[in-house]
């Protein structure tokens, strides 16, 4: 028996039958719903109290033998019709749904109404309607029904629900013209006009608020008269965003708005395996290249894979034949995933119905790892266009060779002194390259300009891998620099109208200086593109609670599908899980209030996962402190997110040789 499970039997035998509640169906239902599922996490430990609790917008979970007491003053029969006024929480829906087939709800508060919905979905409860609105009017389409149930005091009983029971039918309900105590009622109609009351005792509500109950205006419902500063974190991101239901159908245009003219967007996400990221950055893309006219697409991919998806997605046949295929390196499912491969079905049937080629989208890489298939690259392309350049290049090249399977060893052999460094032999092919850049350019601009950036790459990875064993920071600004040169040189290739979307993840998008990485002396993309373009930049972070992740375990391991814990409690994350919404958008450079924004930048913690993902040292591995405002212009939200779907050599059979995963 688990702890919860026993915990609920002794409030059985303590807290009801103890008191003279035998009622077996209501006992039963009582022990079937796990009432820890309908409390506030940090007050779980005391689900089973015999006491209420609070929950959201500072409403209350009632005392369970309240619930078995009023619930049992119904006189159910499975097949009647209940309707309950209060959701709350929606424990005591479940309760009446344990008993009965058809339960109707209602909650004044928003914030409840859906929270509860979701929670009695997710255990199943798929017998109870939940509606946000006045309950005091009754649900007049559901009427009549065979019981109601109001949770909360008024100072009357409500005649439109007398009117909404059957003949026969009975409501329980609190009624006082104070809001300290109330009488609990029950009301049993008789006949059509007649209708007979009974005091079941004395009791004390949280007041019932509406048309029949008491005014909106009363000093003891602090959350209708609430002013701003007074709501909580959760309640004021809850009025701050916009929520969605699905990424097929959200609608963007107010995201639109808010980017502006910007030149460059760029799009976080929280983990490199994580479905729901990919597809939002693609359908926010998608919005940008058909209303916006951007043309770029860079992603944190390597520039010689990226390379195949942009030939493919533009009709041309494959550059150079690499000889380890594109998107097979570690990690592959990073790319080489279902949502990617959606993506770039969609960008090569753009492609096709635009005619002009300046308005064809272009897929770039902006990350540094492929230094050897650069080479190979930039070799291909000599021998094509200058065979005794090309001569030249492969012996100053040939002083990386050594090292080609595993090119963080050239660092480590250059450091110890036990081989000499390359870096005059790859500036001295970039620059023999650059020297003729006309000559080659006139021939043939796309084909040069990729050569030139897999040439400066190959300069930028040595320096990296060199740099990588003195200090940590030196070689990830490296990274990072070299992405946005990247990114500089596409835009300018592609013309001085050009606009680019970024996918790269929250740590290179977000701004450093507004976290721990900017204190260690670290930059990233987003810092350097704020630098750059200032208000014409915008960028947006991502952001889960739990589920599932396509991670590795250590560096090169195998893929696989890990759950996501819930957040710690001093994180974002949970400040963001605890707003009870699946998801939404938080714009933060624009603010809906600016008291969401000023609230939340307090320095918390907040998760970052990767291609690994260490869930046993998560603390350490995983979070660091940032001041997410400062950080992103925007957050979008996932409470709950899944493992990106990798693409198998199945899913690729029978393709074009051109098709761009090679697996
Ligand atoms: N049955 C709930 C549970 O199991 O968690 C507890 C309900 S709580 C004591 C009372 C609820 O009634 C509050 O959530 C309050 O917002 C709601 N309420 C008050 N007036 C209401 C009205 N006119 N219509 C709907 N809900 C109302």
């Amino acid at each position: 028996m688990s702890s919860f499970e026993q915990l609920r039997q002794e409030m059985i035998d303590y807290q009801l039958v103890a008191r003279g509640l035998h009622d077996e169906t209501v006992v039963n239902a009582l022990n079937t719903v796990p009432r820890e599922e309908f409390i506030p996490t940090e007050l779980v430990e005391f689900a089973y109290r015999d006491s209420p609790l609070p929950i959201a917008a500072s409403q209350t979970i009632s005392q369970p033998y309240i619930v078995a007491l009023m619930t049992a003053a119904l006189e159910l029969k499975p097949d009647d019709r209940v309707l309950e006024v209060g959701t709350g929480s929606g424990y005591a829906a479940a309760v009446l749904a344990e008993i009965c087939d058809n339960v109707y709800t209602i909650e004044r508060h928003r914030i409840l109404a859906d929270t509860a919905q979701k929670k009695l979905k997710e255990l199943g409860y798929e017998n109870v309607q939940v509606m946000h609105g006045d309950g005091t009017l009754g649900w007049p389409e559901n009427a009549p029904f065979d019981a109601i149930i109001v949770a909360a005091g008024g100072p009357e009983v409500p005649q439109t629900l007398k009117e909404q029971l059957t003949i026969g039918g009975r409501m329980v309900i609190p009624v006082g013209s104070s809001l300290e105590s109330q009488k609990l009622l029950r009301i049993r109609r008789i006949s059509e006009t007649e209708y007979k009351e009974e005091d079941l005792g004395s009791v004390r509500f949280v007041p019932l608020i509406g048309a029949a109950g008491w005014e909106d205006q009363t000093a003891e419902i602090p959350t209708v008269t609430k002013h701003e500063d007074e709501l909580n974190l959760s309640e004021l991101i809850y009025k701050s965003s916009e929520h969605f239901a699905n990424i097929s159908d959200v609608n963007l245009d107010e995201l639109m708005e808010r980017i502006g003219d910007s030149r460059v967007v760029l799009l976080g996400e929280a983990s490199h395996g994580t479905a729901e990221f990919y597809d939002m950055r693609a359908r926010i893309t998608k919005e940008l290249i058909e209303k916006k006219g951007f043309t770029i697409v860079a992603a944190e991919a390597d520039w010689p894979d990226a390379a195949h998806i942009n030939n493919y997605i533009q009709g041309r046949e494959p550059d150079a034949l690499l000889q380890s295929k594109p998107f097979s390196r570690f990690p592959t499912w990073m790319w080489a995933n279902h949502s990617v491969l959606e993506f770039t079905h969609w960008l090569k049937a753009h492609n096709d119905k635009t005619a002009s080629s300046d308005k064809k989208i272009g897929f770039y890489g902006l990350d540094l790892y492929s230094l050897f298939s650069s080479i190979e690259m930039v070799l291909d392309y000599l021998d094509k266009v200058d065979p005794e350049t090309a001569e030249v290049a492969r012996v100053r090249y040939g002083c990386l060779m050594p090292w080609a399977d595993n090119p963080s060893m050239y660092g480590r052999a250059v450091i110890t002194r036990e081989y000499k460094e390359c870096e005059i032999e790859v500036l001295r092919t970039l620059h023999d390259l650059l020297e003729k850049r006309l000559e080659y350019s006139l021939a043939n601009g796309e084909k040069f300009f990729n050569a030139e950036q897999n040439a400066k790459l190959v300069a930028n990875a040595e320096r990296y891998y060199r740099t990588m064993y003195y200090a940590e920071n030196n070689s990830w600004n490296q990274r990072d620099q070299h992405m946005f040169d990247t990114l500089q040189s596409v835009l300018e290739f592609r013309g001085p109208q050009s606009k680019a979307v970024v996918w790269e993840h929250n740590s290179h998008i977000g701004d450093a200086r507004a976290t721990q990485m900017g204190a260690r002396g670290e930059l990233n993309i987003g810092q350097l593109a704020r630098q750059e373009y200032g208000d014409k930049v915008y960028n947006i972070g991502f952001g889960t609670d739990h589920g599932t992740v396509a991670a590795a375990s250590e560096w090169g391991g195998p893929m696989e599908i890990k759950q996501v814990q819930p957040s710690r409690i001093d994180s974002y994350e949970r400040v963001f899980h605890d707003v009870h919404a699946d998801n939404f958008l938080l714009p933060l450079r624009y603010p809906l209030q600016e008291l969401t924004r000023k609230k939340l930048l307090t320095e918390r913690l907040e998760r970052a996962i990767g291609v690994i993902y260490r869930p046993e040292t998560e603390l350490q591995s995983h979070y660091f402190y940032a001041s997410l405002p400062h950080q992103f212009d925007e957050y979008i939200w996932f409470d709950e997110t899944h493992a990106v779907e990798a693409l198998t050599k199945e899913t690729i059979k029978g393709m074009l040789d051109t098709f761009p995963f090679g697996l």
